[in-house]
């Protein structure tokens, strides 16, 4: 018996179009096997679609519901590559790129583009041998202002020893077989003539140089798997689950250069949260600072933030402050923070503020809780 769909998803039976999509991505974002650790990410994104596929679908969602069976929904179709062409292709009905942030070159030194609209698509965009995955978790703020960040990952670099050579010697002999060109040419007899066909060259694998005396350390290959530090420029404005692409910095085979992948995870702050370029945060304020008004200051992402509330100002109320949000990673364009007041009840009260509250209790009840209630007479009774 197969999974329960909406399980898979993690969604309610009565969910709506819209949050099966959001679960989707989610999950799908989560799985991918280029970016995932999970265990067996390739068998749950299969079993994630296979999922979205009947769930999207107003008609075959209607007869599962019905029948409780996926059966004869045509998800068997997708085979042992069926995830990655289920990507990309319309059959989800949004575009897997969107998932996948891109950053643009002349943005940032260093940084090029990500995972642009093609990068996650084309499967071939990611070199296994070269690039590499890292996961890398900053702090609110760092997302917010951008910096430096050191982090510290296993890769293939220059062998110290022989300076990436390969040579003990450090020094090289030119291919005997194609005399340094890396290439063979060899004659083929045909009844429509001679063909001449070229190769790489078996014996030096194109580099059109030879080891004669390897080194110890890395074999000959001129390059070691190693632990290396590498500090990495945090962009200002980054999001959670960001993907940078940081060119050259990969494994390091040789000439062959890999791109490091990093993964971005914000942690939660305390105060703000953010959504898009916007930040949110709540302030606590006392049930005087309402009615008479205040100023409070925020320490807001790059400066202090004065917010006057005025007045007579209600529980619940968002104040908007623009352009103190965060800064969109691409097009470096300001979000707003939104302020919402909330009321702190204090948790001891002095005799002195109790007595202050007894009288001010008092003159309500004499002056303003009939006017009050008599607005909500046919729902509460005085
Ligand atoms: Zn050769
Ligand atoms: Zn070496």
């Amino acid at each position: 018996m197969a999974e329960d769909y909406y399980d898979v998803l993690g969604v309610s039976k009565n969910s709506t179009q819209e949050e099966i999509k959001k679960a989707y991505k989610k999950l799908a974002k989560k799985y991918h096997p280029d970016i995932s650790k999970e265990k067996d990410a390739e068998e749950h994104l299969k079993k994630i679609n296979e999922a979205y596929t009947v769930l999207s679908d107003t008609q075959k969602r209607q007869q599962y519901d019905t029948y409780g069976s996926a059966e004869g929904f045509g998800q068997g179709r997708q085979g042992p590559s069926g995830f990655s062409s289920g990507f990309g292709s319309s059959g989800f009905g949004f575009d897997f790129s969107d998932i996948f942030s891109s950053f643009v070159d002349d943005d940032f030194s260093g940084f090029s583009r990500g995972f642009g609209n093609s990068g996650f698509k084309r499967q071939s965009g990611f070199s296994k041998n070269l690039d590499l995955k890292y996961s890398l978790e900053i702090d609110f703020m760092t997302s917010l202002k951008g910096g430096k960040q050191e982090i510290n990952l296993h890769r293939d670099v220059d062998c110290d020893y022989c300076s990436g050579t390969g040579s003990k010697s450090q020094k090289k002999s030119t291919c005997s077989d194609c005399g340094g060109k890396g290439q063979t040419i060899s004659s083929k007899k045909t009844p429509f003539g001679i063909f001449s066909v070229q190769k790489t060259c078996s014996k030096c694998g194109g580099s059109g140089e030879i080891v004669d005396d390897p080194c110890p350390f890395c074999n000959g290959r001129g390059y070691v798997h190693k632990k290396s530090s590498i500090n990495v420029d945090i962009p200002a404005g980054v999001d959670n689950n960001d993907v940078i692409r940081l060119e050259g910095l990969g494994n390091r085979q040789g000439n062959r250069k890999g791109s490091l992948y990093l993964h971005i995870v914000v942690r939660l702050h305390d105060f703000f949260k953010r959504d898009g370029s916007d930040l949110y945060c709540e302030i606590p304020l006392t049930y005087s600072d309402l009615v008479l008004g205040t100023s409070i200051k925020i320490k807001g992402v790059n400066d202090v933030v004065n917010l006057k509330i005025p007045a007579q100002t209600q529980p619940q109320t968002v104040f908007r402050i623009k352009g103190k949000g965060a800064t969109n990673v691409r097009t470096k364009m300001h979000g707003d923070l939104y302020a919402k007041v909330k009321i702190i009840v204090p948790n001891k009260l002095s005799r002195e503020y109790k007595k202050i509250l007894k009288q001010l209790s008092e003159y309500e009840q004499k002056n303003l809780k009939k006017k009050i209630l008599d607005n909500y007479k046919e729902h509460i009774k005085e």
